[in-house]
């Protein structure tokens, strides 16, 4: 077996093949990351890039098919070699990802509603900027002597 792995800019005998085989580097992967069974990877199934099996897909792909996890273990693994390290992305069944839960315009309402609540003083009815400490029950003006919104000196 050669070892070169310089331009291939010259016409080889490889052209002679039926089919060009994948490079070199990437046969070597296969060998390391072809594990199906996990038996090399804690028993998590463990695939070469682009070898996953259909069904399969990353949190980045579930996104793009309005999909997420949904809670679900990982299914597998793809790893490759990256910069000379190795990476690896985990995978997760399609069967079992869950729709994509994009608030409505009338949930974030509620929300920014809720958190505009807990910013409200109850004793003098102010939106104090943050959240009233529930300790002290009322907003930090309201709270300390003297400093009250009816007795505030200039
Ligand atoms: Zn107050």
């Amino acid at each position: 077996m050669s070892t070169y792995t310089g331009p291939r800019n010259q016409p080889s005998r490889r052209r002679t093949r039926p089919r060009p085989g994948p490079r070199r580097r990437f046969r070597r992967q296969l060998a390391e990351f072809d594990d199906p069974t996990g038996a090399r990877h804690g028993g998590l199934p463990t695939y070469p890039w682009h070898m996953a099996p259909e069904g399969l897909a990353t949190k980045r792909q579930l996104l793009a098919l309005e999909l997420r996890p949904g809670g679900q273990p990982i299914a597998a693994q793809v790893m490759w070699i990256r910069h000379g390290q190795p990476a690896v992305a985990y995978l997760y069944d399609i069967a079992k990802a869950k729709p994509k839960r994009i608030p409505t315009l009338a949930q974030l309402h509620a929300i920014e509603k809720a958190l505009a609540a807990r910013r409200t003083c109850p004793l003098c009815g102010i939106d104090a900027g943050y959240t009233i400490p529930t300790s002290l029950g009322c907003c930090l003006n309201c709270a300390t002597p003297n400093t009250t919104q009816e007795g505030q000196a200039a």
